[in-house]
């Protein structure tokens, strides 16, 4: 089986990870920018975390075979430090035009603060201005279906279009809002918290596969970069045809991550 990763935070893996990924069919993974594991107090460590994932990463990825992407922000937990956040706006367009940058992402918000939301709308305006595609991030905390309807509100008024936005970590409570609203919807899975492999099954049986992602996460918490391969098994335990599997873990990324002249369909010919 080939699948994509489109959220896979490598920087927190070994390289035994990417060999894992690789021989479960793992051709490509997309990183978003997030949390370094405690609050960067200046712009020069987001300096470095940029050119880790533009040019260390894609180098580690590629001795298994795997394309690494990228997406480039100020993550949401760090969003309310509003000084810091304008410093790595002014920071971000010298790195838009590498060539693995996919985006803007992941943006979003933590705790649904006002300062939060005040830098979500600046990346989405900085996005916009130098067309890019949108990746965002909703709350894990109780506040996922608030912080969902801030987001899509923020995007209404920004005049984002939907079709290059991606909304992750949906939920059963959040999925159909995001896809009503013509946006594309993801799900990240974990072995033990948030969405398992079961669960996104049944969402994906409730819902449809239409404009719809499934990634590992592959964070600094218990993430197993196996989810997806690991999803796939449990949508076929379930009997459902291999042309959903491959819609599910290859070509909806592709459509949507296509939207980027950059991306290339990996292992094709
Ligand atoms: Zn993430």
């Amino acid at each position: 089986m080939r699948y994509i990763d489109p959220h896979a935070h490598m920087v927190s893996r070994t390289t035994d990870d990417y060999r894992a990924m690789a021989l479960a069919g793992c051709a490509a993974v997309t990183e978003p920018a997030f949390w370094a594991g405690w609050d960067r107090s200046t712009v020069d460590g987001f300096t470095d975390y940029f050119r880790q994932l533009t040019e260390f990463e894609p180098r580690r990825a590629a001795d298994d075979r795997i394309d690494h992407y990228t997406w480039l922000c100020l993550n949401p937990k760090e969003g309310h430090d509003r000084a810091l956040a304008r410093e790595v706006l002014a920071l971000i367009p010298d790195f838009l035009d590498r060539p693995t940058v996919l985006g803007v992402g992941e943006i979003g918000l933590n705790k649904n603060t006002r300062h939060e939301l005040a830098t979500f709308e600046d990346h989405v305006a900085l996005a916009l201005e130098h067309r890019q595609l949108i990746l965002i991030h909703t709350p894990h905390l109780e506040d996922k279906l608030k912080g969902t309807r801030l987001i899509l509100d923020a995007l209404r008024g920004a005049g984002a279009d939907p079709a290059r936005v991606w909304i992750d970590h949906a939920e059963e409570h959040t999925l159909g809002l995001i896809r009503d609203a013509g946006y594309w919807a993801g799900i990240t899975l974990y072995p033990t918290t948030k969405a398992s492999p079961a669960r996104a099954a049944d969402m994906i049986e409730v819902f449809g596969a239409e404009r719809l992602m499934v990634s590992s996460a592959c964070d600094w918490g218990i993430a197993a970069p196996m989810g997806v391969p690991t999803l796939a098994l449990e949508l076929r335990r379930r009997g459902h045809p291999e042309s959903l599997i491959r819609r599910m873990v290859f070509e909806n990324p592709c459509a949507f991550f296509g939207q980027c002249p950059k991306f290339r369909t990996p292992w094709s010919d």
